[in-house]
């Protein structure tokens, strides 16, 4: 579904990325992890096209998106995206913030779009807050919320980036609850994360991002318990 060849991406001289290169099928949920400033952000923004590569390519199944007569903003319909905060408008209803992206930007009819927001809302057990605004709404259920107004357009993958890194501790399990149901319905995910168990225990496979390269990449087992590289030791040395 993705697939990036020796993304390269600097700002000005700070090379961030320096020839990253990895997949991620159908089906799968890839971890991306990494210590705070190693490029994660970078690399989920250079997929989503917010940021341009400064070399390489990056595959959306067969569309090469670093392609500069490709249609961008279709490009970023086929993809769900969810920050770590500010993801709903604090002026609009929870119903709206769902819809809205579905109905201006992909032209999806309005009642075709309430429907399935509705749908997606039931799903997570949040029907009953269809009016209600963001600020009447747990962190959690905010985040549920963008993770259901992502999925509004079946996008064939979800960029996930630290989703739940500005949560309360006790709202974090709702939030990666839900990301281990799309998984078992075979959404492909792309998740930036400092949840390590739950990358241990949920993820298909860890990319490991240290120095702007990929140092690791593998199943959790093998890049988390089994790998000898000092560095890798290192990082996860922080979180037992
Ligand atoms: P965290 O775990 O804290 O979210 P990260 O792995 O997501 O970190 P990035 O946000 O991708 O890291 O940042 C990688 C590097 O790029 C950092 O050195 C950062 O200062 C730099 N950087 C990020 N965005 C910009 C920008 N818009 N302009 C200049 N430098 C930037
Ligand atoms: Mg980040």
């Amino acid at each position: 579904v993705l697939k990036l060849d020796q993304v390269r991406k600097s700002y000005r001289t700070n090379e961030v990325l320096k020839g990253i290169s990895f997949q991620v099928r159908a089906h799968e949920t890839v971890a991306l992890l990494g210590p705070s400033g190693s490029g994660k952000s970078t690399l989920m923004k250079c997929v989503n096209l917010l940021e341009e590569v400064n070399d390489g390519q990056i595959w959306l199944g067969g569309t090469d998106i670093t392609d500069p007569r490709v249609d961008r903003d279709h490009c970023r319909s086929r993809i769900g995206v969810v920050f770590q905060q500010f993801n709903l408008f604090p002026h609009m209803n929870v119903l709206k913030n769902v819809t809205l992206g579905a109905i201006k930007v992909h032209k999806m009819p309005k009642a075709e779009a309430t429907d399935k927001a509705m749908e997606l809302l039931d799903r997570i057990g949040m029907k009953s807050k269809a009016s209600a605004y963001p600020d009447q709404l747990s962190g959690g259920q905010q985040q549920r919320v963008a993770i259901a107004r992502a999925l509004m357009c079946d996008p064939e993958l979800l960029l996930l980036d630290e989703i739940t890194s500005a949560l309360d501790p006790m709202l974090v399990g709702e939030v990666l609850e839900m990301v281990s149901e799309l998984k078992s319905r075979g959404t492909t995910i792309l998740m930036a994360t400092h949840e390590m168990s739950f990358a241990h225990d949920a993820a298909d496979r860890i990319v490991l991002l240290l120095g702007g390269i990929i140092a690791e990449d593998g199943t959790p087992r093998q890049v988390m318990d089994e790998s000898q590289n000092p560095q890798t030791k290192e990082f996860f040395s922080h979180f037992r």
